[in-house]
């Protein structure tokens, strides 16, 4: 019965919440203007040319008001961000 304990461990953990998920990219293209758009902050809400696409929420939530879904292109990055960026200044 050693193993059957093990997978269940297993399992527990699989489905834990992923703690460290956050949002790398809040951003989305609009295929009618061809323009990407991004937000920054929180309080960020941009808008592509033609008004279709509006983004806002910035690292916090992705707030997204599109016009037409079919004129719009999902570009937003959702991960785990990287512990330590080490920059080395040359
Ligand atoms: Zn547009």
């Amino acid at each position: 019965m050693k193993s059957t304990k093990g997978n269940l461990i297993r399992a527990s953990m699989a489905s834990a919440p992923r703690k460290k998920e956050c949002i790398l990219l809040n951003s989305g293209i609009c295929l009618k203007c061809n323009v990407v758009v991004v937000s920054e902050k929180l309080e960020d809400h941009s808008g592509c040319f033609c008004g279709n696409v509006i983004i806002g929420g910035g690292k916090v939530y992705l707030g997204r008001s599109v016009v037409d879904r079919s004129l719009y292109r999902e570009l937003s990055e959702v991960g785990v961000r990287p512990k330590k960026l080490t920059l080395s200044l040359v």
